[in-house]
């Protein structure tokens, strides 16, 4: 039988916006039930274990990160470093990240979401919302295979894939090329224990074997994940040569294809490369790496013009200090660089154009391709994700949205 339950805000989706977004709620002391179809908090950071947090710090050459972001993100990223007994690295290029254990994260989130009282119902989807005046009035959802209809006075998307916007019939921001998705696996008995250096080691023996027609010319897009070569273990994350669509079927046919890549991958290390010779898979990932899927259209829409000069606003709730980072189908990884120390995020790439009370965060904030590829890293999501949490708080009691931005910027900025 369907249950019915009321709260003040709805934040689909437990990575790490929406980890950020049900935090902020709780902590401003309204009830929030957070819906994640996994049956573990994370998102991308956890279930395609993606094992580095970006956009936290300044970007510098100095050894020594600096971060660059304020408030819940980096109070999660000084626990997640603390917890996972890393360090933050950084690279010629002076981005600076920190790697982090994926346990750790998970553990972390769960208790942040359990100290603060948030009400979480995993293993649930989203499977409609209903609208009445312009207003998102409730959701149906079927949390651990039983309907729920929730009522509320605002949502969050913190889907990654717009969701909400996607089951209200509202426009989408959709790509004509999305980035290609990634799958990232892990070795043990690895021989090597310098990561640079095997890292080398691995992009040599790839690129003699395409040469001699041994390999075909995507094997070539084979990346260590960095930090975590330790205890004979490293993860590596494979590019999959295949383009990311809305087709029925794709996912699929990704996870098909990134198996299958991986697979062939490892008997050519393990085959072909000393280092490798008593090596093994140790695990697959859950979850294929997808990195950017539709996105919602807020008041404001983001993009290269306000990321690359770094452009301020009056609204702003977030710094942001990635580059653009673009994973194409054909090629390696291509960056193109901020012209000055940070961009921000403004309030209105959170707040919906079309309905007063939806809000996002996370990877489906409203942005254009370009601009999507700088700000969907964790560093940013958090913040993006905190915001709207505080900002849909607003709108469920009733406060001005000027006055709750004014905090965001004194807690974040
Ligand atoms: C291969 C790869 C490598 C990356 N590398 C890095 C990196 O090194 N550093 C970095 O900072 N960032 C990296 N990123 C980007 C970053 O990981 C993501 O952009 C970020 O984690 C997104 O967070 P999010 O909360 O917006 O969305 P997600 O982490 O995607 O979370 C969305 C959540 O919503 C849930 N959900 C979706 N649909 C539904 C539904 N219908 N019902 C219920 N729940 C639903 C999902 O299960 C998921 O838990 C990488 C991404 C990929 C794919």
């Amino acid at each position: 039988m369907e249950s019915i339950k009321y709260t003040d805000v709805v934040v689909l989706g437990a990575g790490s916006a929406g980890i950020a977004a049900a935090v902020a709620i709780a902590r401003r002391g309204l009830q929030v039930i957070l819906i994640e179809r996994n049956a573990y908090p994370g998102g991308k950071a956890t279930a395609a274990e993606v094992g580095t947090v970006c956009g936290l710090y300044r970007n510098s050459k100095n050894q020594t990160a600096e971060f660059i972001v304020k408030g819940f993100a980096r109070e999660f990223a000084e626990t997640l470093q603390q917890r996972s007994g890393s360090t933050a690295l950084h690279n010629a290029d002076g981005l600076h990240y920190l790697p982090y254990n994926i346990d750790s994260f998970k553990d972390i989130s769960l208790g942040l979401l359990h100290n603060n009282n948030v009400t979480t119902y995993f293993n649930s989807v989203l499977e409609t919302v209903q609208k009445t005046n312009g207003k998102i009035i409730s959701v149906s959802v079927i949390a651990d295979g039983n309907p729920v209809t929730i009522h509320l006075k605002s949502i969050i998307d913190c889907s990654g894939d717009s969701i909400i916007s996607r089951a209200a019939g509202l426009p989408l921001i959709k790509s004509d090329n999305y980035q290609a998705a990634a799958q990232v696996f892990t070795m043990q008995g690895i021989e090597e224990t310098n990561e640079a250096r095997l890292g080398m080691i691995i992009i040599k023996a790839i690129r003699s074997a395409i040469e001699e027609d041994k390999l075909a010319n995507f094997y070539d897009r084979v990346y260590i994940v960095q930090g975590s070569l330790k205890n004979k273990l490293v993860s590596l994350k494979v590019g999959i040569p295949l383009p990311v669509t809305y087709a029925p079927g794709n996912l699929q046919e990704l996870r098909t294809v990134a198996h299958s890549f991986v697979e062939n991958l490892v008997e050519f290390l393990t085959t072909q490369v000393p280092a490798f010779k008593n090596a093994s898979i140790q695990h697959i990932a859950p979850e294929v790496g997808i990195r950017i899927g539709q996105r919602s259209i807020g008041k404001y829409i983001l993009t290269e013009n306000d990321v690359l000069p770094c452009k301020q606003f009056e609204d702003a709730i977030a710094n942001a200090s990635w580059p653009i980072e673009e994973w194409s189908q054909q090629l390696r990884v291509s960056m193109r660089f901020l012209e000055g120390e940070c961009y921000q995020v403004p309030a209105g790439c959170l707040q919906s154009a079309h309905t007063s009370n939806l809000f996002f965060a996370g990877r489906n904030i409203s942005a254009n391709d370009a601009a999507i590829a700088s700000a969907r890293v964790m560093g940013i999501c958090l913040q993006t994700g905190y915001a709207a949490g505080c900002m849909a708080a607003a709108v469920a009691s009733d406060i001005s949205l000027a006055e709750v931005i004014e905090q965001i910027q004194n807690d974040q900025l």
